[in-house]
């Protein structure tokens, strides 16, 4: 557990995966060996070519409110192409969401950086008649009101294909049609004590990163704006999954910024080995120095 102040942060894990190199198109093995000191082996394994990789959340208590931030894909939920490997979990999220300290009944806020599908799984379990429910009822979800027209398919999303489309329909849209949602600009000062958004768009339209204070310390979680500690190392490579790649990359050479100058500890959506560290300056770019236990 992280403690920041009256802040306590807590990751709750969905998967942990090995990850394939494709999703960066700029790949270079020369890259990846110079950056072995510190990236082989927590984040690489060499022998079989893949990185490490995570889904999760991160739980927050603080003074009058218990967050998650993001819900990964969520249990039995039917993903096709390209989307297929964030479909049909069974995993014990819940259980291992309560042994971080929260029961389902306990949340007061999901805060989701962005709608990307494994963002918002858990947002919604069967309904038992063969639809979806809210997970968290009384829960207030927030979200970009750039990244709710974004991701509609009867706004923004309305030429994506129907697997894309899913996510939304099955995740998001119950939670819309229950009312119990705040559509944010994603540049919020204090929206609960000790919590800031920050505008981080390029991965998706209108995602944002979440900075937490407390105690004199800060932590951002830093979104989908890094998949890998490489892209510490190398700004310049972006995933397949980002909408707009020039924008990520700007985005995310001011998030790196931001958290060198601040001190603040990175908190990732997808980062292995102890999931949280730190970014230093470096000549002209930047370092990655990993928590030394897991987050
Ligand atoms: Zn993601």
């Amino acid at each position: 557990m992280i403690r920041l102040g009256d802040l306590e942060i807590t990751r709750v894990e969905e998967l942990s995966t090995p990850g394939s190199p494709a999703l960066f198109k700029a790949w270079d093995d020369e890259v990846v060996a110079a950056a072995a000191p510190w990236y082989v082996p927590d984040y690489f394994d060499p022998a079989t070519g893949s990185f490490s990789t995570s889904i999760h959340s991160w739980l927050v208590k603080g003074p009058g409110f218990c967050a998650l931030v993001d819900l990964g894909c969520g249990n039995g939920k039917d993903r096709a192409p390209p989307m297929q490997a964030f479909g049909g979990l069974a995993t014990d999220w819940p259980a291992r969401l309560e042994a971080a300290g929260a029961r389902i009944e306990d949340i007061t806020h999901v805060l989701f950086t962005h709608l990307h599908v494994d963002h918002v799984g858990w947002a919604t379990v069967p309904d038992g008649r063969g639809g979806w429910t809210p997970t968290f009822p009384d829960a207030l979800h927030v979200m970009t009101r750039i990244e709710r027209d974004h991701r509609d398919p009867e706004r923004g999303a309305a030429g994506m294909s129907p697997a894309r489309n899913a996510p939304f329909l099955d995740s998001v849209k119950p939670v819309l049609d229950q009312g119990r949602v705040d559509l944010v600009e994603g540049d919020e000062t204090g929206y609960l004590p000790g919590i800031d958004f920050i505008p981080a768009p390029g991965h998706a339209k209108g995602q944002m990163a979440i900075r937490f204070s407390g105690g004199g310390k800060t932590a951002i979680c830093t979104a989908d704006v890094m998949h890998q500690p490489i892209q510490v190392f190398r700004p310049d490579w972006a995933s397949g999954f980002c909408e707009d790649k020039p924008l990520a990359e700007i985005t995310r050479r001011r998030i790196l910024a931001l958290a060198a100058d601040e001190g603040a500890l990175v908190l990732p959506m997808h980062f292995g080995g102890t999931h949280a560290g730190h970014v230093r300056r470096a000549g002209d770019g930047f370092a990655w120095e990993p928590l030394p236990e897991p987050a």
